[in-house]
């Protein structure tokens, strides 16, 4: 199980499946991307299977976009299907989310957002996230890094989770509790993974995201950290050299 970000200049989708592939050792069942268009429509892609799977399944697809995000997943709630994999889709279709690790409480969420209307497609505690986000910034009208934020203050669990939208080809929020993942700066962009190692043959400038902590990837500003409680972290960037 792994996951892979990507937001800048070049081409986004082929970035994402070479590291997929660099993540396969991790083990999984599942692999999706969801990539947002120059015109900002949000596309999923997703099936059961290999990375091989997926590649062939993205052919002939619409896979443009200088961002977007990926995952290998390995089942915890709900059996290997197309539908379970990642990405997935809020109601809406207005948010994407990928998700490793358990969302714990996701029974109490899932029934109360249910309750206000949300339908799910999956059975997985993940849709459960995205659409609580929805929920959350649909209720509130704060920004998406906000809505992560108010969201995962209500979820019990370990996760690192990565989020893109509808709209918005410029970010990528990302955040972890109890699972591994670190941010590339490059000049001009930005790489998301759970593993240095997949991704350091752009950068050797690695920031690692804090337990609690939600990233800000925007291409057109410097990386930001904010904690759960909401106090800016310290960007601390490291220089990683593999040889
Ligand atoms: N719990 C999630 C699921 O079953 C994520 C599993 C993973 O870590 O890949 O879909």
């Amino acid at each position: 199980c792994g996951i892979v970000g990507y937001v800048g200049r070049r081409d986004a989708c082929p970035i994402l499946i070479k590291g997929l592939h660099r993540l396969e050792y991790r083990g999984y069942d599942s692999a999706g991307v969801a990539l947002v268009n120059p015109d900002g429509r949000l596309n999923v892609f997703k099936c059961k299977g290999k990375v091989s799977d997926l590649e062939h399944f993205l052919d002939g697809k619409d896979l443009g976009g200088n961002i977007g995000i990926a995952h290998t997943r390995w089942a915890t709630h709900g059996v290997p299907n197309d539908a379970n994999a990642h990405p997935h889709y809020s109601e809406s279709e207005n948010i994407a989310l990928i998700h490793n690790g358990i969302i714990e409480n996701y029974r109490v969420l899932k029934d109360a957002l249910e309750q206000n209307g949300y339908t799910f497609r999956s059975s997985t505690d993940s849709e459960v996230l995205v659409n609580l986000i929805e929920y959350v910034r649909a209720t509130s009208g704060c920004s998406l890094p906000e809505a992560v934020r108010q969201a995962l203050r209500q979820v019990i669990g370990a996760y690192a989770i990565a989020v893109v939208e509808k709209g918005n080809h410029d970010r990528i929020v990302a955040a972890r509790q109890s699972s591994p993942m670190v941010v590339g700066v490059g000049d001009g962009e930005f790489f998301l993974s759970s593993d240095a190692a997949s991704i350091i043959e752009y950068t050797e400038d690695f920031v690692y995201v804090g337990d609690g902590e939600i990233a800000v990837i925007d291409r057109n500003a410097p990386l930001k950290i904010v904690t759960l409680d909401n106090h800016d972290a310290k960007i601390d960037i490291k220089k990683l050299q593999l040889s």
